[in-house]
């Protein structure tokens, strides 16, 4: 059963992932429209307070302590951070769209209206991760990024790794214009021909597929698509571009068991 209802939350699991994970839907906070009602994000105009209550609510739901939060400033890049310890609540946010970690006191958070949620975990080093991949992070790759790191700072074989591809805007709804295509074009070379679809006589670029395509690529042993549209269901989930930037951002949240 990918969803899953806690004290009025409904979050999505993935069947791959075996590691404490869940992409939250909008379900069970106590934000008013435009973010009703468990918004993450704290800079989509909704109170503050608001939004650590909702965080609170959704580490509950988990059985994860608020303060083993890692968390950063997604900033549509391709860098990453390897969180040694939680982020202490008076410890500034570092930059990056790539958290992971090896250490089971620590739960990795991010947010998203979107764009692609990435989870990994390899079961064999016992190390997690999350990625944030919009159009941005994807034409710069963040998804082999993760790959590399994983490699590099952790010795991670990819073939032992599992990644899952979250909710997030689908290829039916993404139209995108000019610059998208041609930075499309330049990361992904002939393979952004079956990436870039033809709806209408528009382009709409599937960051699905992309996203699948370079994990593939990475070598990653096993890979599960959500496939679930975020603007097509905008009663479950957040989206920035069916609902016109007035919107919260859910969380997703993945822990070391
Ligand atoms: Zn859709």
């Amino acid at each position: 059963m990918p969803f899953t209802q806690h004290n009025g939350l409904r979050y999505f699991q993935f069947n791959a992932l075996q590691a404490r994970h869940a992409i939250f839907t909008r379900h069970g906070g106590i934000s008013p429209e435009p973010w009703n009602s468990l918004n993450v994000g704290g800079t989509v105009g909704d109170e503050i307070e608001r939004v650590r209550q909702n965080r609170l609510l959704s580490f509950e739901a988990l059985e994860c302590k608020p303060d083993s939060i890692f968390d950063v400033w997604q900033v549509h890049s391709a860098d990453a951070v390897c969180a040694r310890a939680p982020r202490r609540f008076d410890e500034p946010y570092r930059k990056a769209d790539i958290i992971l970690t090896d250490r089971p006191e620590v739960t990795l958070f991010m947010r998203f209206a979107d764009c692609v949620p990435l989870l990994f975990h390899d079961p064999r080093k016992g190390i997690i991760g999350v990625a944030h991949a919009g159009w941005m992070g994807t034409v710069k790759d963040v998804a082999t990024r993760t790959v590399n790191v994983l490699q590099a700072e952790y010795g991670s074989d990819p073939a032992d790794v599992i990644a899952c591809i979250g909710p997030s805007i689908g290829p039916d709804h993404y139209e995108v214009g000019e610059d998208v295509i041609r930075q499309v074009r330049q990361t992904f070379g002939k393979d952004s021909d079956m990436l870039l679809e033809p709806h209408d006589g528009r382009i709409h670029f599937n960051l699905w597929k992309a996203n699948q395509r370079q994990l593939e690529r990475a070598g990653i042993g096993r890979i599960e698509l959500a496939g679930i549209c975020t603007a097509c269901h905008t009663d479950d989930w957040y989206s920035h571009r069916a609902e016109k930037g007035r919107t919260g951002r859910f969380g997703a949240l993945i822990a070391l068991q």
